[in-house]
């Protein structure tokens, strides 16, 4: 069990065993001084020896509770309560033996500090259970009543504090009862008001402890969500920084251009061709401009648009016919595997379509003539699975995870198609994952890629 976890009970009754030792020390120096105070008002009359000795007996099992009490730390928390509910018991008997034998040797029933019981259901309301205190009431009863009639009947001395009280009351069974009976009354009225008290007192600091715990369970959710927003503001501030740089490139190339024109650098037969360049590179801008704001729009869309049951086998198909032409003029073949029976996925009917045409285009784009490339549909158990694997350029294992972030493209890629973005393959996999479905690519250098995604099936 943690500290923290503790019940109020546990952790007081360790800090309060510490409390009735300090306590107990003042109540030592207490008893010497009432015992040579009393000694002066009646002189010869108490057995100051004996007295005495019960004060220091207290002394003595007080300074071994202090010892116990500081290596108490030492234990783990369960035990550490087990060993100071220990502590607690035997220092709430041990003190009402010596209260009722330091009454004993005071005047029994005729000592006015007998009402010093009332102390000590206090501190076991305190310290202990509502039982254990009306259990420890009873025992003060029994003491006191026990010391009262064995002195009545002469089992044991009767100390009489000559020219205090007359010396033949402790005798009369009427004054035995009613000093007996006004003492247990008050004893079990007090342990029942104090344990009442502090049954109430522990219910609101258990109370307190559960929501101190929720405010601490908060804090750490909302320091994680702080953590996460910091990230998120990171790599806000880091994709700003590569799409100005980005959209920088085309429009500075513009410009260079445009300017050779207007400062009359380029004779008049080549302008068209300088002019088609800047034509293309605004093409290119525009394109990334394209992808932008569909790679930002992903989760709006696919919150707004009304998501519906999608085959994504039938979008297939229809992209097919397109992507076949694509391929076939630059001299690939394109196949199609589709298993019978595939379930709809959640989704829009527009984003699986970016999906298939996103990596039906980068299949064939990174494939030489002559190459093959598949698309396939099957299903498992929870997802429908889709994959598009071609025998192209391939890509090494150090950039299969990076090709999925903004703008990244691998050198060999750049060589072999100048035109790209490097945002296609964020698209796919900000769709795939917006709709709780993964994208993975499997792919080895110079023999080809397969890239394979899942979406969980509409059951
Ligand atoms: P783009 O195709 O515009 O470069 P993508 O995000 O679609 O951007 O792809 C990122 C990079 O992943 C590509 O530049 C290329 O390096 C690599 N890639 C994607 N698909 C394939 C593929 N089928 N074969 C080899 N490399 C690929």
């Amino acid at each position: 069990m943690s500290e923290l976890l503790m019940v109020p009970a546990h952790r007081e009754l360790n800090e309060r065993i510490h409390w009735l030792i300090r306590l107990r020390w003042l109540a030592v120096v207490g008893a010497l001084l009432t015992i040579a105070g009393a000694n002066v008002l009646l002189p010869d009359i108490l057995p100051i020896g004996t007295l005495v000795s019960i004060a220091l007996i207290i002394a003595v099992y007080n300074l071994f509770f202090y010892l116990e009490a500081r290596k108490l730390d030492r234990y783990e928390f369960e035990a550490r309560y087990r060993q100071s509910l220990i502590m607690a018991h035997a220092q709430i008997i041990l003190d009402l033996i010596s209260l009722t034998l330091l009454l004993h040797f005071s005047g029994g029933l005729e000592n006015p500090f007998m009402f010093f019981y009332v102390l000590h259901m206090i501190t076991a309301s305190i310290l202990l259970s509502r039982r254990a205190s009306f259990l420890y009431a009873g025992l003060a009863t029994a003491l006191f009543c026990g010391m009262l009639i064995l002195e009545a009947r002469g089992i044991i001395p009767h100390y009489n504090l000559k020219g205090y009280r007359a010396p033949s009351r402790y005798a009369e069974p009427l004054h035995v009862f009613s000093v007996s009976f006004a003492l247990a009354s008050t004893l079990f009225f007090t342990t029942y008001f104090a344990s009442s008290i502090m049954a109430r007192l522990r219910i609101k600091a258990e109370k307190l402890l559960e929501a101190n715990q929720a405010c601490e369970l908060q804090v750490q959710k909302l320091a994680e969500l702080n953590e996460k927003l910091k990230k998120a503001d990171e790599m806000r501030t880091q994709f700003t920084l590569l799409v100005t740089h980005e959209l920088r490139a085309p429009v500075a190339a513009i410009h260079s251009y445009l300017k050779l024109i207007l400062d009359g650098y380029v004779p008049p037969e080549r302008q068209r061709e300088i002019l088609e360049r800047s034509e293309r590179r605004a093409r290119e801008q525009l394109d990334l401009i394209a992808d932008l704001l569909e790679l930002g729009r992903i989760q709006q869309k696919a919150a707004a648009e009304k998501t519906e049951p999608v085959q994504i086998d039938e979008v297939l198909r229809s992209v097919s016919d397109m992507m076949r032409t694509h391929a076939e003029e630059k001299g690939l073949t394109l196949h199609i595997k589709i298993d019978p029976h595939i379930p709809p996925v959640k989704a829009t009917q527009d984003h699986i379509r970016q999906v298939w045409m996103n990596l039906l285009s980068n299949a064939i784009k990174y494939t030489k003539p002559g190459g093959t490339v598949t698309a396939s549909v099957t299903q498992n158990p929870n997802y429908v699975v889709g994959s598009v694997e071609d025998t192209g350029i391939g890509i090494a294992p150090e950039y299969q995870a990076k090709i999925f972030e903004e703008f990244f493209r691998t050198k060999e890629a750049k060589a072999m198609e100048r035109q790209g973005t490097g945002l296609g393959l964020s698209i796919v996999k900000g769709i795939v994952e917006v709709y709780g479905g993964r994208i993975w690519v499997e792919s080895e250098v110079g023999k080809g890629s397969k890239f394979t995604f899942i979406l969980p099936k509409i059951t």
